[in-house]
């Protein structure tokens, strides 16, 4: 027993800095591109970790963005994050954040390069289309937001 714990908490060490964070956003959702959007991260080399179909609470997803409390964006940004279902995920690749950053494209769909998630599947600045952490540290603690760690894999 004492010997499996040991094995876990090495990997968990071993893969830190490998892994990232990413919401498919209610538009997404309601767009009917998961599937398409799945595809794309497959494709792209990262490997599922954890992942489910889930709501925000306007609380909860208020919560998530805290960071961005002041912007003049966020109440509109917590009402859409929380207007239907998201898919959370925890995705895993050597350099997970920088890559999938690039994967998604820029924040604003109208600068996203061609070929990226957003150029393909968002339709505003603000109903982007997809989520991806900015850090190995947010990647971490947005990860723990949504999942439990039975829940990883
Ligand atoms: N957002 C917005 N208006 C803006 C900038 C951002 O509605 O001018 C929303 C958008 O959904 C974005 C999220 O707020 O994805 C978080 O903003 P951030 O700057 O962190 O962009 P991201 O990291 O998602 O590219
Ligand atoms: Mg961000």
């Amino acid at each position: 027993m004492r010997a499996q714990i040991q094995h876990s908490f090495k990997h968990t060490i071993q893969m830190a800095g490998n892994r990232t964070f990413t919401m498919i956003k209610p538009d997404a959702v309601r767009a009917g591109n998961i599937g398409n959007i799945l595809q794309m991260i497959n494709a792209a080399g990262f490997r599922i970790v954890a992942m489910k179909l889930t709501k925000l609470s306007a609380e909860k997803a208020g919560e998530f963005y805290a960071v961005h409390r002041e912007r003049p964006f966020y109440g509109e940004l917590v009402e859409f994050m929380s207007s239907g279902p998201i898919v959370a995920a925890i995705l895993e690749k050597d350099n997970a954040v920088e890559d999938f950053r690039t994967l998604i494209g820029a924040t604003n769909p109208a600068n996203a390069a061609p070929g990226t998630i957003r150029a393909k599947y968002a339709t505003s600045v603000g109903e982007n289309a997809v989520h991806g952490s900015d850090s190995d540290e947010n990647a971490a603690i947005e990860g723990a937001f949504h999942f439990g760690g039975v829940e990883m894999f």
